[in-house]
C-alpha cells in the first residue's frame, strides 16, 4: 500500500546526510568533552564546532548556546531557570495557545504561588496584543510566546512582542521549535532574551535541543550536578546528537529558501483541492502570516459533524498519516487547546485535520491524499447517515 507521510510537525525523518556527520562520533571520537586528555579534547572541539554552527544558525554567540535533551527541557529550562533566578517579580505572560512544554510549567509555576497571565488568542491564533499590552508590568519577569504555532503554523509578532516585554523591563523568550530552518530565524532582529530550538523537526537527530539564553540573561540550572554547559545544564555532554543537530540546521539554513516555496507550493495545492472538495470548510491560521508546511483544517460541525481521531484512523487506513492536534493531544479525546483558544467550539474543533508537508512529499501526493481523504468522508457521512 502507498504510505504518505504527513506529520512532519511531530517529527522528521533523519536526514542520511545527517546520519553520516554523526556516525564517526559514536565510536572514534567518543571521548568525554570535558575530559583533558586527547580523546576528551577531540570530543569538545566536535562539540564547540556544533555549538558554533547552531549559533551562526541564528546570528547569536557561541557562549549564547546551551545543549538540552530536547525543545521540552529548553522550554522548561528558560521559564523554570527564569522565574527561579529573578528576584523581586512574580509574575509570567504567556498564550493559551502555547506548546504543553511552556504551558505546564507556567501551570506548575501558578501552583507554587507565581502570578500566571494565559492570555487569549485571536482567531488567526496570533496573541492579542491588546490583552499583552495591560498585561505586562513591573511585577512581569518573563513574558513567553512562541515564535510560529506547532499546530496552525501562525507566526508571531515576535518583535513587537519584545519590545513590550523589555519596555516593562521583562526578559522575553520565544519557542522557535516549528520556525526554525522553515523561515529567517535571528535571535538579534527577533529580540529575543531566550529562545528554544529542537534538532528532530528539521531531520536531526530526537532527544537534543538547545536553548538560547542572551549574554547577561539570568537563568538558573534545573539540574544539579556538573558543570557542564557552563554549570547551566550539568550531565555529559551528548556530542554525537549535537553533531548531527548542527548539520541538520546548517542544511535546513542553506536549503530552507528553495524548500520552503517548495513546500509552499504544496500546502496551497492541498489547501485549494480541499476548499473544492468541502465547501465551508475552515482554514485555520494566519493565511497572512503561516509557516510554509502547515495546512490546518476544520469541518464546521453544523455541516460535517465528523470525529478528528476518527478521521486520522480512516486516514491512516489509506496509508496516510496526519493529526487532529499536536503530537500528545491527538489520541485523547480533548480537542486541540489551541483551536479552542481561536475560538471554535469543542464539536468544530475535534474535527480538525493537521497535515504537515517535508522533504519527502511530491505534488503527487497532494492529489493522492485530497482523493483519499474524499472518500473516507463520504464513508464516514454514509455510516453515520446509514
Ligand atoms: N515546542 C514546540 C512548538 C513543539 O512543536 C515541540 C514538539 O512537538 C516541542 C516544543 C517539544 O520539543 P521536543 O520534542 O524536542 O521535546
Amino acid at each position: 500500500m502507498r504510505r504518505i507521510y504527513l506529520d512532519h510537525t511531530a517529527t522528521t525523518p533523519l536526514d542520511p546526510r545527517v546520519m553520516e556527520a554523526m556516525r564517526p562520533c559514536f565510536s572514534g571520537t567518543f571521548g568525554n568533552a570535558s575530559s583533558v586528555h586527547s580523546y576528551g579534547r577531540d570530543a569538545r572541539e566536535l562539540l564547540e564546532r556544533a555549538r558554533g554552527t547552531i549559533a551562526q544558525a541564528v546570528g547569536a554567540e557561541p557562549a549564547e548556546v546551551f545543549f538540552t535533551s530536547g525543545g521540552t527541557e529548553a522550554d522548561n529550562l528558560a521559564i523554570m531557570g527564569v522565574m527561579s533566578a529573578v528576584r523581586g517579580r512574580e509574575g509570567i505572560v504567556t498564550s493559551s495557545a502555547e506548546h504543553h512544554a511552556v504551558l505546564e510549567p507556567c501551570r506548575h509555576l501558578s501552583e507554587n504561588g507565581k502570578d500566571v497571565s494565559f492570555l487569549p488568542v485571536d482567531p488567526y491564533g496570533a496573541v492579542d496584543m491588546d490583552a499583552l499590552r495591560l498585561q505586562v508590568g513591573e511585577r512581569t519577569a518573563l513574558v513567553s510566546i512562541m515564535h510560529a504555532n506547532n499546530e496552525t503554523g501562525t507566526i508571531s509578532a515576535v518583535p513587537a512582542i519584545a519590545g513590550i516585554a523589555h519596555q516593562a523591563g521583562a526578559l522575553f523568550h520565544s519557542d522557535a521549535v516549528q520556525s526554525a530552518g522553515k523561515i529567517p530565524l535571528d535571535v538579534r532582529e527577533l529580540g529575543v532574551d531566550l529562545m528554544t530550538l529542537s534538532a528532530h523537526k528539521m531531520y536531526g537527530p530526537k532527544g537534543i535541543g538547545a536553548l538560547f539564553v542572551r549574554r547577561g540573561a539570568p537563568v538558573d540550572p534545573m539540574l544539579h550536578g556538573g558543570g557542564q554547559e557552563r554549570g547551566r545544564r550539568p550531565g555529559t555532554e551528548n556530542v554525537p546528537l549535537a553533531v548531527g543537530f548542527a548539520e541538520a540546521f546548517r542544511l535546513a539554513v542553506q536549503e530552507r529558501e528553495e524548500e520552503s516555496a517548495r513546500l509552499r507550493s504544496l500546502r496551497d495545492g492541498l489547501e485549494r483541492r480541499v476548499r473544492e472538495l468541502f465547501p465551508g470548510i475552515i482554514v485555520n491560521g494566519d493565511p497572512a502570516a503561516r509557516l510554509p508546511h502547515i495546512l490546518n483544517i476544520s469541518f464546521n460541525a453544523a455541516e460535517y459533524s465528523l470525529e478528528g481521531d476518527m478521521l486520522v484512523m480512516n486516514m491512516d487506513l489509506e496509508g496516510i498519516a496526519v493529526t487532529s492536534g499536536s503530537a500528545c493531544t491527538s489520541g485523547s479525546l480533548e480537542p486541540s487547546h489551541v483551536i479552542r483558544a481561536m475560538g471554535r467550539d469543542e464539536k468544530t474543533a475535534k474535527a480538525t485535520l493537521r497535515f504537515s508537508f517535508g522533504k519527502g512529499n511530491t505534488m503527487d501526493d497532494v492529489g493522492y491524499v485530497a482523493e483519499r481523504l474524499k472518500i473516507v468522508i463520504e464513508r464516514m457521512l454514509k455510516k453515520r447517515t446509514g
